[in-house]
């Protein structure tokens, strides 16, 4: 059996790590069992939840915290019990560390592990039960989760191109997805960012008839036909485009990440019985108020989704991705520069997911 790596990453120690003020050093990662895969890191994503975490944003943080979810690297000890990756394997892991995995678990035993309600761990900033530590992300020089969680990277797939799929990617393609996205459907977007140009890219690879980008400013809607959109809105500049557009989509997955947003508005693009699916979860999960006339008036239905699941919808995702070669708009920057990147991201500068690679292994 590999000895234990040494664990070193970007420790968030107060919620002003998110104003670039992480710092490298040692921490000591859960402890081992034969059910977990320790993973050397050579690419992780920047997702919007790294910051929520590092500014306790949701919840009390418990510093010191390494952030990270959209992780891809290369196995390099690999537990008994997991029989589907072996040591050398390139392997990625999403935000998700642990469920309860039992049988008689109603989640866990139809592949829906994000929704487990006995035992949610995340892949960083959650702690084990039974004194098994707490659970690290990726912006580090290994990563330690248990192998049902551990998904094969199709060799088709750059691992930067990889890592943020596993996050990013993941939360849009499974409430796509499940809500019929599809041919025949029109698709919305809401928040062109990390999670949006995924859903962009998704809903045109499922065969959406077409696919509306929503964002804020109109700087982005040159990118956002690019990227397939078949037409944008500027919600601060385009006067008058809930009543232009009302009642055009079928299905809306919103990715905004602030309770600062035109609800309303949203809803009322939605056709008859169409379904807005709120994925972007603002500090403290506030959303703006929603008055039972905008519901019942369409007959819309309103609801959320958390992730993936790691062993279906991600293998899934990453298949498609590799078929129909889906290229995400990534900036890859190095690892030594994760609080400027942090920086970046806050002031919302990704265009549209910075991914870390960790180039040089334990020497920042
Ligand atoms: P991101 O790259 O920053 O994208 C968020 C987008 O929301 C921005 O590009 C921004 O677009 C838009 N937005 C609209 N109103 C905003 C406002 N008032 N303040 C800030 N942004 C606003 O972040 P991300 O990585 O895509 O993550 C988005 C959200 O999803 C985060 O809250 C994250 O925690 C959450 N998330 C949820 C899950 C889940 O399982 N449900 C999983 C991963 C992430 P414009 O500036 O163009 O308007
Ligand atoms: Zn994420």
């Amino acid at each position: 059996m590999a000895a234990a790596p040494k664990f070193e990453g970007w420790l968030g120690k107060d919620a002003e790590s998110v104003k670039g003020k992480m710092e490298w050093g040692p921490y000591e990662p859960k402890k081992w069992t034969e059910d977990d895969v320790d993973i050397e890191i050579s690419h992780c994503g920047v997702c919007g939840s790294d910051l929520h975490t590092l500014r306790s944003g949701w919840s009390p943080t418990p510093y010191p915290c390494v952030v990270g979810h959209e992780i891809v690297g290369k196995a390099v000890r690999v537990g008994k019990n997991v029989s589907h990756i072996k040591v050398g394997d390139r392997v990625g892991v999403g935000a998700q560390a642990r469920s309860c995995l039992q049988p008689d678990c109603a989640e866990c035993s139809a592949h829906k592990e994000s929704y487990c309600a006995r035992e949610m761990i995340a892949t960083y900033g959650s702690v084990y039960p039974n004194g098994e530590g707490k659970s690290y992300g990726g912006y580090a020089d290994y990563n330690r989760t248990n192998g049902h969680f551990v998904v094969a990277i199709p060799e088709a797939l750059a691992s930067e191109d990889a890592a943020p799929m596993l996050c990013g990617g993941i939360t849009v393609y499974s409430p796509l997805k499940m809500n019929g996205c599809g041919p025949g459907k029109t698709v919305g977007v809401v928040g062109v960012g990390g999670l949006g140009h995924f859903a962009v890219l998704f809903a045109k690879a499922l065969g959406a008839d077409r696919v509306v980008g929503i964002s804020r400013k109109a700087d982005k809607r040159a990118d956002a036909l690019q990227l397939g959109c078949d037409e944008y809105i500027a919600t601060d500049e385009d006067q008058g485009w809930d009543k232009k557009h009302q009642r055009s989509l079928d299905l809306v997955v919103c990715t905004v990440s602030s309770a600062k947003m035109p609800l309303t508005g949203y809803l009322g693009l939605l056709r008859t019985h169409g379904t807005f699916i709120q994925v972007g979860a603002p500090d403290s999960g506030e959303m703006p108020p929603i008055n039972a006339f905008t519901l019942i008036g369409s007959g819309v239905k309103v609801g959320g989704s958390a992730i993936g699941s790691a062993s279906s919808e991600i293998p899934e995702m990453l298949q498609l991705a590799a078929d129909k070669k889906i290229k995400p708009w990534i900036q890859p920057v190095d690892m030594k520069d994760a609080n400027k990147t942090v920086v970046d991201m806050e002031d919302g500068k990704a265009r549209y997911r910075y991914v870390l690679v960790n180039s040089n292994y334990g020497k920042h």
